[in-house]
Order: C-alpha cells, then sequence, then structure tokens
C-alpha cells in the first residue's frame, strides 16, 4: 500500500512530463516554423513589390542601369540576408545579388515559369534547382502598363528560419520545465491532504484490528478525509464501548454465579467432614437448593437474552386478549401473594382486550413486573394492574405500593445485572436481568416501556401494545 499509491501518482507525473515534450517537439516546432516562414513571406513580398515599383520600373523604363541596379540590389540583399534576383518572364536572370553582371552572356533559370507560383505568394523549395537547399521565395512581378516585364524575386534560405525556430523552441522547453517543477506543488498537496493521512488512517486500522481501540487518529481536517477519519474514531469508540459493554457482563456472570458456588460448596464440604452434624443436613440442603435454584434462574435468564439479541428477536404475533393472560399470570403469583398477604386488584378495560403480539414473550414481561412489584412490596399491601386503550393502543400498568426506586436508579434499572442497593436486602435471588429482557422484549414489538417511581412510595411500570384490528379478527 505505502508504494504503489505514490508510484502511481509518479507514473502519471512521467507520463504528463513525457506528453509535454513530445507536444513541444511536434506540434510547437511545426507550429513554429510555419509561422515564422508566414513572417517571413509576408516581409519579403512586401519588398519584393516596393523594389518591383521602384528599382524594377526604373530598369525596365531604362531610367537606370543594370550596373546601378546591381549595387543597390546588393545591398538590399546584405541588409535582407537573402538573395534577390530581377529576372524576365522567361527566365534570364538581369541582376542577380549573388552573381556578377554578365550582358553578353546572361545566366537563365531553367524552365521558370511563374504560373507555378500563383496561389500562394511564397514557395518553399530549391527553387528550379538553383540552391542545394531549401529556400523560400517570394516574387513580385514588374508591370508597365498592362504587361509583366519581369520579376523580383528574393530567396531566403530556410536554414535561417529553422535557427530562429530552435531558439524558440527552447524557450517552449524552458517552459514545459518550469511548468513541470511547478506542478510539483501538487505533489506536495498531495502528500500533506491525503497521503499522510491516508497513511495514519491505515495506522490507526491496524492498531483497531489488533485489539488497541483507544488508538487515537491524529487526523484532524474538515474535508472527506477528516470525515472518514472521524467515523473510523467513532466506530472504534462504539466498538470498544461494546467490548467495555462484553467485559462487564462477564464480569457479573462470574461474579453471580460463583457466590452461590462457593456458598454450596462449603456447605457440603461442611457436611462431608462432620462439621454439619447429620441432624442439621435438612436446614443446610435447603440453603444449598436455593442456591441452586438461583443459578438455574440466572442460567435461563442469561440464555434468554442471549437469544432475543441473536435472533434479531425473531416474533410469533398473534391477536389474543390481554386481559386474560394477565388473569392467568397473576393466578401463578397466588402463592407468594398469600405468604406476604399482598392483594391483587385489577382494573381490566372491557370484557376481552385484543392485542396484536407475541403471547408468550408478553407473559415472560408480565410475569418479570409482577414478579417484582411483589419482591419489592411490604407486607399486607396492593398491587393493582390496569389494561388501558387508548388512540390504537393498550397501555398496561403494574403498579405497586412497595419500597420504590432511589431517583438516581431510575435511570439504571433496565441496564444489564442493575439492582438497586435498597433492593439488595429484600431480594438476594435477583440477577438484574429480569427488566433488561422486559426491555429488549417491549423494544422489539416496537413499543415502549416506562417507569415511575418514588423511594418509600411505590412504583410503576407501564408498557404500551398494539391494539388488535378490529375487522381482521372477525
Ligand atoms: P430478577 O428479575 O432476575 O429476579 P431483579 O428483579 O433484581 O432480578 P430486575 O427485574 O431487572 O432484576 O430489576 C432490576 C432492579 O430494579 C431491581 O433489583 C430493583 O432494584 C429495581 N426494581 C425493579 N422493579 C422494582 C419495583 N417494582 N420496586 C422497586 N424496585 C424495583
Ligand atoms: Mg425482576
Amino acid at each position: 500500500m505505502k508504494k504503489t499509491l505514490y508510484v502511481k501518482l509518479l507514473i502519471a507525473y512521467l507520463i504528463f512530463a513525457v506528453f509535454g515534450l513530445i507536444v513541444v517537439a511536434t506540434f510547437m516546432q511545426q507550429m513554429t516554423i510555419s509561422r515564422l516562414q508566414q513572417n517571413k513571406a509576408e516581409e519579403l513580398y512586401r519588398f519584393a513589390n516596393i523594389m518591383s515599383e521602384n528599382e524594377g520600373l526604373s530598369l525596365y523604363q531604362n531610367e537606370s542601369s543594370i550596373a546601378g541596379t546591381k549595387t543597390v540590389t546588393d545591398q538590399y540583399a546584405e541588409m535582407l540576408n537573402a538573395r534577390i534576383q530581377i529576372l524576365n518572364p522567361s527566365g534570364l536572370i538581369i541582376v542577380d545579388s549573388a552573381l556578377p553582371v554578365d550582358v553578353d552572356n546572361p545566366p537563365t533559370v531553367e524552365g521558370f515559369d511563374m504560373t507555378t507560383l500563383s496561389g500562394s505568394f511564397y514557395t518553399i523549395g530549391r527553387f528550379y534547382n538553383q540552391f542545394k537547399s531549401d529556400h523560400l521565395s517570394v516574387a513580385a512581378p514588374i508591370t508597365t502598363g498592362y504587361s509583366v516585364r519581369g520579376y523580383i524575386l528574393i530567396h531566403y534560405d530556410c536554414k535561417l528560419i529553422q535557427k530562429t525556430a530552435d531558439h524558440l523552441i527552447d524557450i517552449d522547453y524552458i517552459l514545459v520545465l518550469i511548468l513541470f517543477v511547478l506542478s510539483l506543488i501538487i505533489l506536495i498537496f498531495f502528500t500533506e491532504l491525503v497521503y499522510m493521512p491516508l497513511r495514519r488512517i491505515i495506522a490507526a486500522t491496524e492498531e483497531y484490528a489488533a485489539g488497541n481501540l483507544r488508538y487515537p487518529i491524529s487526523v484532524d481536517s474538515d474535508d472527506e478525509i477528516g470525515y472518514l477519519a472521524a467515523s473510523l474514531a467513532y466506530m472504534a469508540q462504539e466498538l470498544a464501548k461494546g467490548e467495555d459493554n462484553q467485559k462487564h457482563i462477564v464480569a457479573n456472570v462470574s461474579h453471580d454465579f460463583r457466590s452461590p458456588l462457593t456458598s454450596i460448596n462449603g456447605y457440603l464440604k461442611a457436611m462431608e467432614d462432620g462439621t454439619i452434624p447429620p441432624e442439621m443436613y435438612p436446614k443446610y440442603i435447603g440453603i444449598v437448593l436455593n442456591e441452586t435454584e438461583r443459578l438455574i434462574k440466572l442460567t435461563n435468564n442469561l440464555l434468554t437474552l442471549n437469544n432475543l439479541n441473536t435472533e434479531g428477536m425473531i416474533l410469533d404475533k398473534t391477536d389474543f386478549d390481554i386481559n386474560d393472560v394477565i388473569r392467568k399470570t397473576i393466578s401463578t403469583f397466588e402463592g407468594s401473594c398469600r405468604e406476604k398477604k399482598i392483594a391483587m386488584e385489577l382494573s381490566l378495560t372491557g370484557d376481552t382486550l385484543p392485542v396484536h403480539a407475541d403471547l408468550t414473550r408478553i407473559q415472560q414481561v408480565l410475569y418479570n413486573l409482577i414478579d417484582n412489584a411483589i419482591k419489592f412490596s411490604h407486607h399486607n399491601s396492593v398491587i393493582k394492574v390496569e389494561t388501558t386503550e387508548r388512540h390504537n393502543k393498550v397501555f398496561v400498568s403494574v403498579k405497586d405500593s412497595g419500597i420504590g426506586i432511589p431517583k438516581e436508579s431510575v435511570p439504571l434499572v433496565f441496564n444489564r445485572f442493575y439492582k438497586s442497593d435498597i433492593s439488595r436486602g429484600k431480594d438476594k435471588k435477583g440477577t438484574g436481568l429480569g427488566l433488561s429482557i422486559t426491555k429488549e422484549i417491549i423494544r422489539a414489538h416496537g413499543e415502549n416501556i416506562n417507569v415511575i417511581s418514588t423511594e418509600g412510595v411505590g412504583t410503576e411500570f407501564i408498557f404500551s401494545l398494539k391494539l388488535a384490528d378490529e375487522e381482521e379478527n372477525e
């Protein structure tokens, strides 16, 4: 990972550089040369025209001599760094800046034909094989009246144009180089804004994977990378919380298992070595049984809770009469009510009150709430169970006038293993899992459960259920 991203970027840079150079070496070169040729041709053509109107005309109108014209032509040729010729239409050279005047045997340009020039005001080539290398040639006619008497030809060596072009192209190369160096700034930005933060994020994910969920990601930008880092940090934090929770649960479970097991172990050993005499056995067997019951309950609760979580809680919803379920559940508590002389008061709405929910799970909810109400009630008190119907919902309330829950404990009672201090004295068997199971079940139904409690006065738990659709029922 470390290398590839950088290598890829460097390859992109190399491609950029190579393409830049190719563009300069081909397009730019061609464009520069053709531009320079055009410019040169225009300049020479203008000059040729001026010359044809002056020196050309006066030569053909015999106003100046060939020798005089030759001198001027030579000067012009030197000034332009070119070769100037004055030709008859037949190709006969009258004056040539590169040759001495030869009146008796004047040289000719073989095959000279001005129609080949028509269309463009300049040509590039050897001009009827007069030169060994390419020259740019322009021609301006010398006209008197309506007839062409001759031509002024100016030839310029293409090598000179190439030389100028080379100078200009060198500047292009330098520009590309400067551009390339400047674009390294992008690389620096990329390194600082993307690459380094990414490496830090990778380092952090590696730490997370290795279990170090508290490792801080030191990326603090408000762009997408920063967002990614923040999301990862959040994920790690949540995982850490989950892990803490898990540890907490295991610690609680171990503790809850150890104390009954230690006491069972202690009593059994005392029986074995005779510390407890046989006549006392019934009492201690009772204690041991009590402890094993607690262990069974704890195991069952843990299994229930585990299933609730792992199944994603698949509910088997049916329509049933909640009033009936409440009555039946209460009847299972007759024994303990009689023991504590607790009276159950029912205030149920309607003869039947159909709800749409998972019957077994709701039975468990009612069992847990009523069990708590009885456990934490004083002797000779009353527990009220009520059902009401409102806005297509059924509300079930279980209300006692028992020890109540201290204000600071109210938000915690639905937590796993939570038991308030004042309840511990009253209930040594409790696992602290009943209400968390209850809450999970109600939540899976998409409903709510609330608690209202005042320490020393009493507690009320209210949960909602969906009213069964009457029409569907029939
Ligand atoms: P278990 O349900 O496994 O027997 P538990 O009853 O202690 O154990 P929960 O039902 O989850 O556990 O209740 C958690 C704690 O909330 C109780 O220990 C108690 O402190 C408090 N609590 C619950 N219901 C009442 C109530 N009706 N009155 C007073 N305190 C209550
Ligand atoms: Mg309970």
